[in-house]
């Protein structure tokens, strides 16, 4: 993952869990405050439900005792006059706006029962309504108490089916009971009224919890209508025995949802029934809806700007840093002229300003290593040449001296003092041309003009000579000098001289580097590789005193030798007899002219315990040997 969108990405979740937690605890505030209003809504809306039952109450109270007292009606009551009671009730009541008045005598009989009509108009009732025997008419007929308190109830009206609210209130001549007068107003009045000051609709319950009547289905009176509102018995007495207002259940009618609180109806004292306020939900579920919305796209575009600016923000911290990386990348490529470029004051303008210097710093010390090394590659190439030229200058006069030393030798055989010091002139003359052959042999591999002149030839048959040379030194010295499986390996293509001069130089370094009575053998195999072609291996292993790990490199450079060249010893097949240096760099020249590989391995140098070394030398079994021309 890219450091953009490891700096963006915990920025996008942070924003994302505070918008969505923004949006959730706003809405459920939002939420809360519309339900804490609705509750105070319904609250008010009861109360002035509650106040308007009593100003109903007393507005029958006072047309009641307007009835009651009007002159002479008492004693037409008490007469049973029913004409005067009628010529002395009606326009009183008339005038005073009753839609229901029934005048009830002393024995019980209705005298009088008024009832406005449709059309507003008060018109008599003939037939029996019974409403001298509702219970409140009764009481007061059984108190017969003229100073009687008003009874109030809620009944229905037999002739027009309606729902009244009606007082009951003793009709008094001086202190005599002379009747009662029962005063009703329909729900249909009542409830409109309440819901114009309540603002809130209201549903009345009676008779154990039947819905008598409802502002809501349009002041209905249908008691199918109804009965969808009423409520249980048992939740009907629950809310009549309560102290003021019970939020009751949500419910949704005719598509619509409503709160409702339900209370008690209580005029007086008494507890005529309950009724409920109701208000409608689809307000507080759009404001919640619309408030939530309205959040979701403010936090939403709030969001996208957080989003944006962290971007840029990280932009600008982010493209020095990616220039940085580009910039790097190149430099480590090779392109160390190539600069950040950042001019910033801040931290990563410190970082880039140095790394540049850096850079500049490298850029410089690489031009000064490349001059060096190529003046090193020139005063290497002049060492070859002088190595070169002077070879080739010893050659002629070494020649010279071992032809005449030689001769000498053959004239001198009877004087054995004389032959002796000949011979040791033509061993020196021999080491001598050794060497100067050995230089010529690194200058051609140097110049790379060694010549190849490969045939097919076995392996067994080069180590065969070689041993032939190293034989004498090694019975001399006790070097038990050995060759295993070489006969059945398969010939390869190779340069016979070359490639015994390669096993010279390993073999007789084996011989030197091996204390006396040691160990030499030589082993040899076809290993299978699976990728390259199958190449002959073979491992010359001595029981010498071994190499260091940090020299196992740098002994196949020309003139490289391990330890001190003064504490060598002169032979040079000796134990650590001294050489010029030069056999491994031959050694490795040649086999690498024939696509092959050279390398040791040993565990370390340790003259006590002679760890040993092992030589491996590996040519391809299917090489054309023309690596040099
Ligand atoms: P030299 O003429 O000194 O033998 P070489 O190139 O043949 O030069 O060898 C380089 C050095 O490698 C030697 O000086 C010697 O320290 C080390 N070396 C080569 N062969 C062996 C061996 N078999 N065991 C231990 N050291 C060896």
């Amino acid at each position: 993952m890219s450091i953009r969108f490891k700096v963006i990405l915990p920025y996008l979740i942070l924003t994302l869990l505070v918008a969505v937690t923004g949006v959730y605890v706003v809405t459920k505030l939002v939420a809360n405050t519309l339900n804490e209003r609705l509750v105070n809504q319904l609250l008010e809306a009861g109360r002035v439900v509650s106040d308007e039952l009593v100003r109903q109450e007393i507005k029958h109270v006072e047309t009641a005792r307007i009835v009651a007292y009007t002159t002479g009606l008492a004693e037409a009551m008490l007469d049973d006059d029913r004409q005067a009671v009628a010529s002395l009730a009606v326009p009183v009541a008339d005038g005073l706006g009753v839609e229901n008045l029934v005048l009830i005598n002393t024995k019980g009989e209705e005298v009088l029962h008024l009832l406005r009509n449709a059309n507003g108009e008060l018109e008599p009732v003939d037939q029996y309504t019974g409403a001298a025997n509702s219970t409140i008419v009764q009481s007061l007929l059984s108190l017969g108490d003229a100073e009687s308190a008003p009874w109030r109830s809620l009944g229905t009206n037999l002739v027009d089916g309606r729902n009244y609210y009606y007082t009951a209130l003793p009709i008094p001549l001086k202190k005599q009971f002379a009747g009662v007068v029962l005063i009703g107003t329909s729900f249909n009045t009542i409830l409109p009224n309440l819901k114009n000051t309540s603002l809130a609709d209201i549903t009345i319950y009676a008779n154990e919890g039947q819905a008598i009547a409802t502002t809501l289905r349009g002041n209905t009176v249908d008691p199918e209508a109804l009965s969808e509102l009423s409520v249980s018995e048992q939740s009907f007495q629950e809310i009549v025995r309560a102290d003021g207002l019970v939020r009751g259940e949500n419910f949704s009618l005719d598509g619509r949802w409503y709160s409702l609180a339900q209370s008690p109806l209580e005029v007086g004292g008494d507890r005529l029934g309950a009724y409920a306020v109701i208000l409608p939900l689809n307000y507080v579920i759009q404001s919640s809806a619309v408030s939530r919305n309205t959040y979701v796209i403010l936090f939403a575009l709030a969001m996208v700007g957080v989003v944006l600016i962290g971007y840029f923000i990280s932009r600008l911290i982010i493209n020095p840093l990616h220039s940085l990386v580009t910039t790097s990348r190149a430099i480590a490529g090779g392109e160390l002229e190539r600069r950040t470029g950042i001019q910033s004051s801040d931290e990563i303008g410190f970082l880039a300003s140095t790394f540049d210097e850096m850079t500049d710093r490298l850029h410089q010390r690489t031009l000064e290593l490349e001059r060096a090394n190529q003046i090193l590659e020139q005063l290497d190439r002049a060492k070859v040449k002088f190595i070169q030229i002077s070879a080739h200058e010893l050659r002629t006069p070494l020649t010279l001296i071992l032809g005449y030393a030689q001769l000498l030798k053959m004239k001198t055989n009877n004087d054995p003092e004389l032959s002796g010091y000949i011979e040791n002139i033509v061993s020196g003359t021999r080491g001598m041309t050794e060497i100067v052959n050995n230089m010529l042999d690194v200058s051609r591999i140097d110049n790379q003009t060694l010549n190849l002149s490969p045939t097919m030839l076995h392996i067994d048959s080069v180590i065969e000579n070689v041993f032939s040379k190293v034989k004498p030194v090694c019975e001399e010295r006790q070097i038990d000098v050995r060759a295993e499986d070489l006969k059945e390996l398969p010939p390869i293509s190779a340069d016979p001289d070359l490639l015994q001069k390669v096993f010279y130089h390993i073999v007789t370094n084996a011989v030197k580097y091996t204390p006396d009575g040691g160990k030499i053998q030589l082993t040899g195999r076809v290993v299978n590789g699976s990728v390259n072609p199958p190449q002959l291996e073979i491992a010359t292993r001595d029981t010498g005193i071994g190499i260091d790990p940090q020299y196992q490199e740098l002994i196949f450079q020309k003139f490289y030798q391990t330890g001190e060249v003064l504490l060598h010893s002169s032979g040079k097949t000796k134990f650590k007899g001294g050489g010029p240096g030069l056999g491994l760099a031959i050694a490795k020249g040649i086999v690498e002219a024939h696509h092959g590989r050279l390398w040791v391995e040993s565990a370390g140098h340790d003259e006590e315990n002679n760890p040993g070394s092992t030589f491996y030398v590996r040519l391809p079994l299917s090489q054309n040997g023309n690596g040099h021309k």
